[in-house]
């Protein structure tokens, strides 16, 4: 990719292009008013989003830009920086405006960014690179290697982000390797929010809530870690100066505080990441609590005062604060199943004269709900997309075991919504190692949509499950760091009541007594079938190549 100038003027007028109808309108001060509003801005891989929030956590307004994807060749994930910076002001502009805000009421600008995204920026700072995103996984090679040298498991027990191609230290020892021209011309190694905070205020500066998701930083002393940094071939100097999540600038760059509609002394908070700011959004930060979510992937997480790390790896344990560190799993393979199960196998066969419907979610999970739990005896591993958290093994792959000739389609689709399940399970008995047992479970993401689906959540984890009601959880935890940050109020804690509930879950003895019995059976199974998941993997991508 050719060299482009960022921090000029060029590139603002193209971030504001979208929005030029609302430059030049009223410009509102920080200061004031009674009535007290805060916006959060979560960049996401696909979309950014501003909502605006009273101090109650009442949603008055939001707004949703999309971008592109860019995967042009295998394993890559790539968004455009510029286009980001675009949407940003896009969002923030239309809410702004939107709401109709007095002078005074906007107390500040608070964000939330996805996690383990490169970008390359050389001396002039001019872009080298898109930004890498987590889902890029042409380092894979190198995090491979990390482990087998073991050197990947000592940076690990330092970093607390376990060894994978999505970690900003795998993406630049793969950069140095394959991209040497690139890598030379390096000045600065930063993510998507220090990007974006580059060009509102033109300092390089990262929180080390998402410094904690590189792979790169020390999460016992809060600063980089020499080894990693060490093995990645960088220097410190190369890194953004690190400060808190709760600290915040002001002295947006003119042209900017046009385009958006406010004045320059509106603080902005650096935020965390979107990962940890969810778990604040669902009222899951008090020890005991997990929060599970089933979307299109998955995650279970909870939150400890002092960071932890597991001895085998598989657990990530990143910073909301300096004594809030959110500990968990991540899961490929959550609702994504599911609607593989709805499109491949339910979906009746195309013919050039006609193309019928799938069924809906709601058809399926109802004839699945009228098969008894453990679904006859029918296990199923739903290792569809390989799998992060708790195998961390891109070869895993999907198989349904057990079958007889007593069981049906309902029983296959009951059988995956369980293997979903019994899968984030086995993450939450590695979190238990390291933070005891759970007392409360909040769950969030499509999933929570079905009923029988929340029943099997609370059934086989034998907790209550709540499911909360927040709109944009990560959006929510900013905000409420925000405010945290400008003393609007006294703790985190204030969460609390601003999360609703709208379901409670409480388990069935009937059932969890059947998932007691079947689940030892399903992990020996994920154990015993492991050691041939390479060999069909690789067979799988031999012929795949062949056709
Ligand atoms: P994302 O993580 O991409 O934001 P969502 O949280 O919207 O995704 O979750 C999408 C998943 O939720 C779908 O893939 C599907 O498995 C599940 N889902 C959506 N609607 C329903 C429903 N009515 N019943 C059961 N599952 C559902």
């Amino acid at each position: 990719m050719h060299a482009r100038p960022v921090a000029d003027e060029i590139l603002a007028e193209k971030a504001i292009a979208t929005v030029r109808n609302g430059l030049g309108k009223a410009r509102l001060k920080n200061g004031g008013s009674k009535v007290k509003y805060m916006i959060c801005v979560d960049i996401g891989t696909t979309s950014t989003k501003a909502v605006l929030y009273d101090l109650k956590g009442n949603v008055k307004q939001s707004a949703n830009s999309e971008y592109q994807l860019y995967q042009t060749e295998p394993e890559m994930a790539e968004e455009d920086p510029e286009e980001i910076l675009a949407a940003v002001i896009e969002v923030l502009q239309r809410v702004v405006q939107g709401a109709k805000l007095n002078p005074g009421e906007l107390q500040g600008i608070s964000f939330s960014a996805a996690m383990h995204s490169l970008i390359l920026v050389d001396h002039e700072n001019k872009l080298l690179t898109r930004a890498i995103t987590w889902a890029d996984n042409r380092a894979a090679k190198y995090s491979k290697e990390l482990l087998a040298q073991g050197v990947g498991q000592q940076i690990y027990a330092h970093t607390g982000t376990p060894i994978h191609p999505m970690a900003p230290l795998s993406k630049i020892i793969w950069l140095r390797n394959e991209k040497k021209d690139l890598f030379q011309k390096a000045a600065y190694f930063i993510d998507i929010k220090t990007y974006v905070f580059y060009q509102l205020f033109h300092v390089y500066r990262m929180e080390y809530s998402l410094a904690s998701a590189t792979g790169l930083f020390n999460i016992f002393t809060l600063d980089w870690d020499e080894q990693a940094l060490a093995v990645a071939g960088i220097e410190r100097s190369q890194l953004p100066k690190l400060v808190s999540p709760t600290a915040s600038i002001q002295g947006l760059a003119e042209i900017y505080c046009k385009a958006i509609g406010i004045s320059a002394d509106v603080p902005f908070i650096y935020g965390a990441s979107d990962g940890v700011l969810s778990n604040l959004g669902v009222n899951a930060i008090d020890p005991g609590v997990l929060a599970v979510t089933i979307g299109t992937s998955g995650a279970v997480r909870t939150v400890l005062d002092h960071p932890v790390v597991d001895p085998q790896g598989r657990l990530f344990c990143y910073a909301l604060t300096k004594d809030k560190w959110v500990v968990g799993g991540p899961v490929n393979n959550g609702g994504i199943v599911f609607r593989w199960v709805r499109d491949q196998l339910f979906a009746p066969e195309k013919t050039p004269v006609k193309q019928l419907q799938v069924p809906t979610y709601e058809a399926l999970t109802q004839i699945a709900s009228e098969i008894p739990a453990g679904a006859d005896g029918l296990l199923f591993h739903p290792y569809l997309g390989g799998e992060r958290a708790p195998l961390w093994n891109a070869d895993a792959r999907g198989s349904f075991f057990g079958l007889t000739r007593q069981h049906t389609r309902a029983h296959l689709v009951r059988a995956a919504l369980e293997g979903i399940v019994y899968n984030l399970y086995m993450v939450v008995l590695m979190i238990e190692k390291v933070s005891g047992k759970p007392t409360r479970i909040q769950a969030t993401g499509g999933f929570a949509q079905s009923e029988l689906w929340r029943q099997i959540l609370a059934d086989v984890f034998e907790q209550q499950v709540t499911i909360p009601a927040s709109f944009e959880s990560s959006c929510l935890g900013a905000a409420v760091l925000g405010m945290y940050s400008l003393k609007l109020v006294d703790s985190l804690n204030v969460v609390k009541k601003m999360v609703g509930v709208t379901h409670v879950h409480t388990p069935k003895a009937e059932n969890f007594a059947v998932y007691r019995e079947l689940l030892p059976i399903w992990i020996r199974l994920a154990h015993a079938v492991s050691p041939e998941y390479s060999a069909i993997a690789a067979f799988q991508r031999k012929h795949l190549k062949a056709k």
